[in-house]
């Protein structure tokens, strides 16, 4: 297939050299031999550039990283301050006003007291993060037994080895089984799963019963309960009602279990809160953000967690210190970016903007909701979802195709399709975004 105004130019050459010199990720490498890569030679607010001046609407936030667009000014400018200051110093040893500026800010914006930034690059290594914090405390606690983990049905918390034996995605995990450990997943409070007539409220009840039947047997021997609150994401958007949080929060407390919620991909006003755990009105134990804590910029993620964790490790005896690095730990381009990042959810208001637009897509969208091959039409905040009926071997990839064709970057998760643009989208741009999908729904199932 090719790209409106594919020419035989710079594209094709950037296509060639790509596959020979670079391992894609999540990609099945022979398949460019019939597609090719979409060469991307700049961005601007929601739009991506190829060499050959097609543009494409990122109604992905390029896999949820983005939140204001790309080349954002005010962004640009705070990393272009910082680069003429210090780039990157090790942080044992050493500090920077960066990492210490937006380790307060955290504090403040996360609910609960999360008072302590540990720093990684991705959030994969966030999610290791969490678990080794957790089964230590347990251990300096004197119980080491505790030593296991439970995560939800179809959760995703990364791929890393220590983070897909808390993930349940079979496409990731299978090939990979006997390298992990076991963990269970108990049942997801995801409506899709629902009966007939009954409420996302009370299916999420019924799936916090079960976590209740499961903790009161094996309580004992689970460090940990780590999810992903409100929006299952790579589970192909699954959403669930917050009521399952205050439940999860209160079991774990009754069976003294930790709390971790990976907010990766909801943290930061994805779900219509700035935290996705705000609209439970519950603190986790641990929280893991990465994506857009760097407004998607630079590769950045957090474990923030209570002072009554960090105080288990604070001791004469070094080894009872959490011996974990990462060289590129608490990066102060990466942390300037996550600053500028703040700064924008503050000065503009993020949050009551991001609502409006909300409710403008909602409107717009009517036509997708109610369209024949559409099921599950789903909204949180400024994450939209559904499946599509259709009888398509591989509609993830044909979709993503016509999408190109209608300058829509889409990239569906199986048969469900989702937008989860950046925060900076307008009305135009959305009606392009919906009458496009429509388009393709069309086209596909003719
Ligand atoms: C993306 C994601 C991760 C992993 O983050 P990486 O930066 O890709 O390692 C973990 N958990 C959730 C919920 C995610 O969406």
């Amino acid at each position: 297939m090719t790209r409106i105004n594919s020419t035989q130019s710079a594209s094709s050459q950037l296509d060639r050299r790509s596959l020979q010199a670079v391992w894609h990720p999540c990609t099945q490498m022979k398949q460019h031999e019939t597609y090719p890569l979409v060469p991307i030679v700049r961005g601007k607010g929601v739009w991506l550039y190829d060499d050959a001046g097609n543009r494409y609407l990122d109604a992905i936030s390029s896999w949820w990283v983005n939140l204001f667009g790309h080349s954002n000014p005010a962004i640009n400018a705070a990393i272009r301050d910082q680069l003429e200051k210090i780039e990157h110093v090790m942080l044992a040893g050493f500090t920077h006003e960066p990492v210490v500026a937006l380790s307060e800010r955290l504090k403040q914006i996360t609910p609960g007291s999360l008072g302590h930034c540990f720093y990684a690059s991705d959030g994969a290594s966030a999610i290791e993060i969490a678990l080794k914090m957790s089964f230590h405390y347990w251990q300096l606690c004197g119980k080491p037994q505790k030593n296991s983990f439970i995560s939800l049905q179809n959760d995703y918390h990364g791929e890393t080895l220590g983070a897909l034996s808390v993930t349940d995605v079979a496409i990731f995990k299978q090939t990979y089984a006997p390298l992990l450990r076991p963990c269970t997943h108990v049942p997801t409070p995801d409506w899709r799963y629902a009966e007939t007539g009954e409420s996302a409220e009370a299916y999420a009840l019924r799936a916090a019963d079960a976590l209740d039947h499961y903790l009161a047997k094996n309580h004992a021997h689970t460090a940990a309960f780590i999810l992903e609150p409100l929006v299952q994401g790579a589970a192909g958007m699954g959403m669930h009602h917050p009521v399952y949080l205050q439940r999860a929060r209160t079991l774990c407390d009754q069976y003294q279990v930790h709390l971790i919620l990976d907010e990766i991909a909801v943290g930061f006003g994805r779900t219509g809160t700035l935290f996705a755990c705000n609209q439970a009105d519950i603190a986790p134990d641990i929280l893991c953000l990465s994506k857009g804590l760097s407004g998607g910029y630079l590769p950045l993620s957090v474990t923030m967690t209570t002072d009554t964790i960090y105080q288990a490790f604070y001791d004469d005896n070094v080894a009872r210190a959490f011996l974990h690095s990462h060289s590129h730990t608490g990066n102060a381009l990466a942390c300037r970016a996550a600053l500028a990042s703040l700064d924008i959810f503050a000065q503009d208001n993020i949050i009551e903007t991001n609502k409006t637009k909300a409710t403008y897509l909602n409107r717009i969208a009517a036509k997708l909701a109610t369209h024949g091959r559409v099921r599950n039409f789903r909204n949180c905040g400024m994450i939209w979802a559904f499946e599509v009926d259709t009888a398509l071997q591989d509609f993830a990839t044909a979709c993503f195709q016509a999408g190109l064709q209608h300058q829509l970057l889409l990239r569906p998760l199986g048969k469900t399709v989702y937008f989860m643009p950046p925060y900076v989208i307008e009305e135009p741009e959305m009606d392009l975004l919906i009458d496009g999908t429509l388009h393709i729904l069309d086209t596909l199932s003719a």
